[in-house]
């Protein structure tokens, strides 16, 4: 079938995610291969990864050693259900999650997708308490602006306005602590920033911990609600405040964990250990869709004993532990090993750091937020008084097309902001080739406004 054919097919019968569908049929592209950063069309048009393909994609793609160990597992068997029975590269994934886990992390429960590991965090620390015989502990505390996925359970735990306003009745409601903002505070103070913040969060702890099961945060960067970093020390503080007030504390690494953040996880940075743990996308290395929930004994046990229904954690889907997925992460982890990537990507994030400078004085561009290689470029109208262009004017969404015309894929995220989240092996040139793209995109889009 030739292109022409393929793009017709697909505006007729594709449903694209997070797609208003009219702009597909304006704009679309149909991916066909890809060799390390490299995407390429099926008009064999190239274009630099610049959001690991979602933010998943860690060592480029078509990776030997990933494509080898999906065909060896294939010659075994792809799948067979993890429902009463175990297999063994899912067994042996676990073993090595639980060594490079940052806590007391000693159980693993697998499933398919970042949503999926979030919500089971959810079910697992609602039953949890339950199961200890503690009552009333039913409801989560998030940050606002926190994206953990798109499922009811985790837009309810989430707290992305539009999703509340389109899906209202469908959610149920967690309790919203304002995420500490630097760049949107009256304070440019750190500490000032992160003192009031907490000092919410405390307020809210001891009014109403005895009905709080859980609080979910992405660790130190939070991603598709905006590409904010917290301020220094405030995660730490709000492990201290979850111990003080017996509240779980689910950290949500999937978009942070996996070296993006120039650790394994981004909880180490603050040597934070939280209850529960959610991975998934970089876990694969960005080729198959595995997720998991990591847990501590102490929750594993308050589901451990003599047959009761309320032993069962009732959560499992038919794809969960999938052979194959568990067999890439596997030789994924290996890599990371062998070719001591997380070391390198501090090295390459410091490099991004100096070459986002440039970036960071363009006209339009009001703040720049990085963590390790996880970083958002936010446009404003005006810099000096930090107004965001109308929202009706999607300049993030324009300017990434124009990056995307310019040989780049990113995507924007909150308010007009360009996450820029390139895979871990992207060479120091290559990284510079993406900035300069970064660049021109931002300044032929805010140019056009002029015209
Ligand atoms: N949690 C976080 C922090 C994420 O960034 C995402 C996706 O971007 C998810 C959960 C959901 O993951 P998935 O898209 O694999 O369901």
């Amino acid at each position: 079938m030739d292109s022409q054919q393929l793009m017709e097919l697909s505006k007729k019968h594709m449903w694209l995610p997070f797609t208003q569908m009219t702009d597909y049929e304006r704009d679309p592209l149909i991916i066909e291969s890809a060799d390390g950063v490299i995407l390429k069309d099926i008009d064999g048009k190239e274009y630099l990864d610049g959001y690991s393909s979602l933010w998943l994609n860690v060592h480029g793609h078509s990776k030997k050693e990933l494509n080898d160990a999906i065909k060896e597992q294939l010659d075994k068997i792809a799948h067979s259900t993890l429902l009463g029975a175990a297999n063994v590269p899912s067994i042996l994934l676990a073993k090595k999650l639980v060594d490079i886990a940052p806590s007391d992390l000693t159980r693993v429960f697998y499933s398919d997708s970042g949503a999926t590991a979030v919500e089971i965090a959810v079910k697992m620390a609602y039953q949890y308490w339950e199961n200890k015989g503690i009552k009333g502990k039913t409801k989560f505390v998030t940050l606002s602006n926190g994206y953990h996925g798109d499922t009811v359970g985790t837009m309810s735990v989430g707290s992305i306005e539009l999703y509340h306003k389109v899906y209202t009745s469908l959610l149920f409601d967690a309790l919203v602590i304002p995420y500490p903002v630097i760049y949107r505070h009256s304070s440019q103070d750190e500490e000032v920033v992160k003192e009031e913040s907490i000092q919410k969060l405390r307020k809210l702890f001891e009014e109403r911990h005895e009905e709080i099961a859980g609080m979910t945060v992405e660790p130190i960067m939070q991603g598709a609600g905006g590409m904010n970093v917290m301020p220094k020390g405030y995660l730490k503080e709000v492990e201290q405040l979850c111990r003080e007030f017996n509240i779980l504390l689910i950290a949500d690494e999937v978009a942070t964990g996996f070296g993006r953040t120039g650790k394994m996880f981004s909880v180490e940075h603050e040597d934070v250990k939280p209850d529960l743990m959610t991975v998934a996308k970089g876990l694969t290395g960005g080729y198959l869709p595995v997720a998991a929930t990591l847990a501590t004994e102490e929750i594993y046990n308050a589901f451990y004993g003599e047959y009761s229904e309320m032993k069962t954690f009732f959560h499992g889907h038919s794809y969960t532990g999938n052979q194959l997925g568990c067999a890439v992460a596997l030789a994924n982890l290996e890599i990371f090993e062998k070719e001591n990537l997380v070391e390198k990507t501090n090295e390459k994030a410091k490099y991004i750091t100096e070459l986002l400078e440039e970036v960071s004085e363009l006209e339009n561009v009001g703040d720049v937020r990085q963590h390790g290689l996880m970083c958002g470029i936010e446009l404003v109208e005006d810099k000096k008084t930090k107004q965001s262009f109308p929202s009706e004017q999607r300049i993030g969404y324009h300017a990434t097309l124009k990056m995307r015309e310019l040989s780049m894929l990113t995507r924007p995220v909150g308010r007009d902001t360009i996450v820029f989240m390139p895979p871990l092996t992207t060479t120091k040139e290559q990284l510079k080739e993406m900035v300069d793209i970064l660049k021109q995109g931002i300044i032929l889009v805010t140019e056009s406004l002029d015209d």
